[in-house]
């Protein structure tokens, strides 16, 4: 593990740099403040920080509290090491930020507490931020096709049409169904089923456009949101999602399964609200579903899609 250490005086840096290089340390060392503060700013900075009270030019304490004000989600864990014994420094240094502080002339094993201490707290800290990091993947992501589920699709849908407002440009949503999903189920069984839904997803994934999106609307339900679209809209686009679709031969455990999707789509503009797109693709999916399957059908909503700045 990295230490940043920062001490102007020569005998104290080398013997402090020696201990900690021989207790397994890999000592990132400094002469003064401003060096230090110059190594902090960088990406791979140290996490666990060593800094001498006096120092020309920038204390420590100084640092320290610039350290603090350009902190946020996971901070480093500043020791200081101080010649001075008042409680008043004492005060001071703890209220610039810094986590401990040690007096000189220090005890080897004090300091070596100290450091581990600073260590484990680190540690703890990046084990909750990797935690925090898995939950809001979870809480966002679909666990059996891993895209985004129907919550974040809904919160990109409407980021998406906030984006179209601020830029008059326009988008479209497709609410994608696969046909007689219940039947592969019963015939191939529910891991079959599983399957389906993992090669539909990246075959819908391989096929869209970097800055299109893709969520598990529901159970065999999959919600498309296309941006920058014209005004002609994305009927290429959808047609061709369902031409690929109905190409694929899914190789599941119980056999090989062909498939095939009916798409309802919905043009909007920034003018457009979640739900009324949505609501204008559930309409188009039914009659695309009603029309016989494995087509793409348009949103006869005339409301849907036009606004009142002169792009509709
Ligand atoms: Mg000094």
């Amino acid at each position: 593990m990295k230490i940043l250490l920062a001490e102007d005086d020569f005998t104290t840096r080398s013997m402090l740099a020696a201990i900690l290089k021989k207790w397994g340390y890999d000592p990132v060392v400094c002469e003064d403040g401003h060096a230090a503060w110059n190594v902090l700013q960088k990406p791979e900075a140290p996490r666990l920080v060593l800094l001498d009270w006096n120092m020309p030019g920038l204390e420590g304490p100084e640092v320290c509290r610039r350290l603090r004000k350009k902190e946020t989600a996971n901070p480093s864990y500043v020791i200081l090491l101080t010649g001075r014994g008042e409680k008043n420094d004492i005060v001071q240094g703890l209220e610039a930020g810094a986590n401990d502080y040690i007096s000189k002339p220090y005890d080897n094993a004090e300091l070596l507490a100290r450091i581990r201490v600073g260590q484990r707290m680190l540690e703890l800290q990046s084990s909750l931020l990797a935690t925090q990091a898995a939950l809001a993947h979870q809480a966002t992501h679909d666990a059996l096709t891993g895209i985004f589920n129907r919550r974040a699709i809904l919160d990109q849908l409407a980021r998406e049409l906030a984006r179209a407002l601020r830029q008059s440009v326009r988008l479209s949503v497709a609410m994608c169904d696969i046909d007689h999903f219940k039947e592969i189920n019963d015939r191939f069984g529910h891991q079959a089923g599983d399957e389906v839904l993992v090669a539909l997803t990246r075959c819908l994934q391989a096929n869209l456009r970097e800055y299109d999106y893709v969520g598990r609307y529901g159970g065999e339900e999959f919600l498309v949101i296309a941006t920058g679209s014209t005004a002609q809209g994305d009927d290429g686009l959808y047609e061709r999602l369902r031409q690929q679709v109905a190409a694929l031969e899914v190789k599941t455990m119980t056999g090989n399964v062909a498939i095939t999707v009916s798409i309802g789509t919905a043009p909007g503009t920034g003018k457009s609200t979640v739900d009324a797109l949505l609501a204008a693709a559930d309409a188009a999916l039914y009659q695309a579903k009603a029309a016989g399957r494995n087509r793409v059908a348009r949103s006869q909503d005339e409301k849907i899609g036009k606004d009142e700045s002169g792009i509709g």
